[in-house]
């Protein structure tokens, strides 16, 4: 997961995206290489050691304590797939004219008008920065 170029360690096109997010390990693994680059740091004590739970979870090898490499991001306790909401964002960063709700749902073949209005709502809290 390391050897991730593209445009930057940022996919250039649908095709790169698939190939590097095609499961949620994926995109938990890019999460935690945008989070911790240069390896796992504890959010609780600093120490920069640490190993990863069978749940995908991380434990801090000195206070062993545990989090989430989605803990404080907008992909917090979902229980919608990682990939759904990296396809998601995907969507709604190429999308030049903006996304609505129906459009997100259509594109996600995701069942619930309801469930893709709320990921909007979650990506636009966050991605307010043109480009
Ligand atoms: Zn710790």
């Amino acid at each position: 997961m390391v050897a991730l170029r593209g445009g930057q360690d940022y996919p250039r096109s649908v095709g790169e995206f698939l190939s590097w997010f095609g499961t949620d390990a994926d995109c938990r693994d890019y999460l935690a290489w945008l989070r911790w680059p240069d390896g796992f740091v504890c959010d609780e004590c600093g120490h920069v050691d640490g190993w990863r739970l069978a749940d995908g979870r991380w434990e801090c090898a000195a206070c062993s304590h545990r989090t989430s490499v989605t803990a404080g991001t907008i992909f917090d306790r979902t229980r919608t797939p990682l990939t759904v909401w990296f396809h998601a964002c995907w969507s709604f960063a190429t999308a030049k004219d903006g996304i609505s709700a129906l459009g997100l749902q259509r594109t996600l073949q995701i069942g619930s008008y309801q469930t893709a209005w709320a990921m909007l709502h979650r990506l636009r809290s966050v991605l307010i920065r043109p480009g």
